[in-house]
């Protein structure tokens, strides 16, 4: 399900939109106009050539979601690389898909076009970044570090976007609402406090880090919100931990709100045990919408292909103030979830109080 806007000017003077919007096997289409802000989708057939094989970050990933029309990606990611990362890291990338097909590290592959498709995977989140878009790309990136690729990820798509908005002068808050934590996105930000980081998590997982206590170091402490949870934590344990903290973004005053979205939180994803469904997705992106414009996001993890597109249709239509696309109930969590989130987060709130409001 996805949205391709055309712009309007109507009588009363202000831009409206009109939605056309489509779901491969739900052939219908609805029109009507709403105010001008929408999070369209960037996407490009160049995604689906990172070869993995039968790796769990697949092309399959993409096909699933059975795009209709594409994006051209007209900003050179390579670019813009160096912003985040050392010389020496995009060329290890790019001698390794010179080699055609090689591990790079325990987790990640790379395909004799992996290397460009990682660099079209940057240049289309610099686009999402400056026009209110949702990235569908892949490789993912917030696992990756300045100097080494990590956990699937080549490239840290959405660290380069938000560090060339930092040198705009951009106050940046970043949502990282994927199942793990952006490790190597808030490393990168982690002593800084122009740039605000906040994950939601499982926790134990990969990779190992994300403690309540994590909160930034130098002058970014306080700005790094790390919230674990439990494995078995349903709908009702993250939304209360999105409540609690939600506060805090405007608290920060950012001028823009990058989201790190994946959604391999939701229940029947491979690689976690948390158990979200996805109306949860609605939910965040319908809180996010109702205060804030500027926001863009990039695709992250989720793989579990038959729950995907449920996924980001619904994160879709909160944050385009739609209507629910799919619904699969709630979750609840069971009581020793409860228990050990609350632990948790108590002891977080108190590192973060001195910093903010909740
Ligand atoms: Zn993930």
């Amino acid at each position: 399900m996805f949205w391709t806007p055309d712009v309007y000017i109507l009588g009363d003077g202000k831009n409206h939109t009109e939605r056309r919007f489509w779901s491969p096997g739900i052939k219908y289409q609805i029109n009507y106009f709403a105010p001008i802000f929408m999070m369209n989708i960037i996407a490009n057939p160049i995604f689906l050539e990172h070869d993995t094989g039968q790796h769990p970050e697949n092309r399959q990933r993409l096909e699933c979601l059975n795009i209709e029309e594409y994006t051209e990606i007209k900003v050179d990611g390579e670019e813009y690389l160096p912003l985040v990362h050392e010389r020496a890291h995009i060329q290890q990338i790019r001698d390794a898909a010179a080699q055609g097909a090689t591990w790079i590290d325990q987790d990640t592959f790379v395909g004799a076009r992996s290397f460009d498709v990682a660099v079209a995977a940057v240049g289309a989140t610099i686009m999402s970044s400056t026009a209110n878009g949702f990235a569908l790309v892949r490789p993912p990136g917030h696992h990756a570090y300045h100097d080494h690729s990590s956990g699937f990820c080549l490239f840290n798509n959405l660290a380069v976007a938000v560090e060339n908005l930092r040198r705009e002068g951009k106050r940046v808050f970043i949502l990282d609402f994927d199942g793990h934590l952006g490790d190597g996105t808030s490393q990168y930000f982690y002593h800084s406090d122009a740039v605000m980081f906040w994950s939601l998590h499982q926790f134990p997982a990969f990779p190992g880090k994300g403690r309540s206590n994590e909160i930034g170091s130098g002058k970014g402490k306080g700005f790094t919100i790390n919230v674990p949870l439990p494995p078995g934590s349903g709908d009702d344990i993250f939304m209360h931990a999105f409540k609690n903290y939600f506060p805090v973004i405007e608290q920060f005053e950012p001028d823009v709100i990058a989201i790190s979205a994946g959604f391999d939180a939701h229940r029947h994803d491979p690689l976690l045990q948390l158990n979200l469904s996805s109306n949860t997705f609605y939910e965040i992106g319908s809180m996010l919408a109702g205060k804030y414009s500027n926001i863009f996001a990039v695709l992250e993890g989720g793989y579990n292909t038959s729950v995907l597109p449920h996924c980001i249709g619904n994160f879709l239509a909160g944050i385009n103030k739609s209507d629910l696309f799919f619904d699969e109930g709630h979750s609840v969590s069971f009581r020793t979830c409860w228990e050990q989130y609350d632990l948790d987060l108590h002891y977080g709130m108190s590192c973060l109080s001195p910093y903010w409001k909740f």
